[in-house]
């Protein structure tokens, strides 16, 4: 994809300081980080996202999380990690070539990451029954 800035980033047409590489994947610095070193994963492969990608790529990016994130626990003395992809512009997906965001924690780091609400009577049923329908 000539236009994506991730696949400029792996062609190195654009800076970025990278932390990982391999033939399958970078893992680079996020410009914006959550926390200190705040790293995206990414397939050499360009596919928008993750909804999008066969699930034995899906599986073979994941995969890399274990090694990187000891990295980033070695190298930054992190004591967690979040892990997270955002896919599509509701989700907040601002670049398109799938990637994962891994977010090392800091032992009272302060950061809140999920808001969480309640369902109503009823409604926890009714929306797993069509979630399980929407698979036949
Ligand atoms: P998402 O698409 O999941 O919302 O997030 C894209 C992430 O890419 C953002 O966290 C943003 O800070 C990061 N980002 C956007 N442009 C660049 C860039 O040119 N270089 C780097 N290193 N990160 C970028
Ligand atoms: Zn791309």
């Amino acid at each position: 994809m000539s236009d994506c800035i991730f696949c400029k980033i792996i062609k190195g047409e654009l800076p970025a300081e990278k932390v990982f590489e391999d033939d399958k994947v970078l893992a680079f610095l996020d410009i914006h980080p959550v926390t200190k070193g705040h790293t995206l994963l990414v397939p050499k492969e360009h596919y928008p996202d993750l909804i999008s990608t066969p699930k034995e790529v899906v599986a073979e990016v994941v995969s890399y999380v274990p090694q990187i994130a000891g990295g980033l626990i070695k190298g930054l003395g992190a004591t967690g990690l979040n892990l997270g992809s955002n896919n599509g512009r509701a989700a907040g997906q601002i670049i398109f070539h799938l990637h994962f965001h891994l977010i090392p924690r800091y032992t009272d780091d302060g950061l809140r990451m999920w808001g969480s609400r309640d369902y109503q009577a009823g409604e926890i049923e009714e929306i797993a029954e069509k979630i399980r329908n929407s698979f036949h």
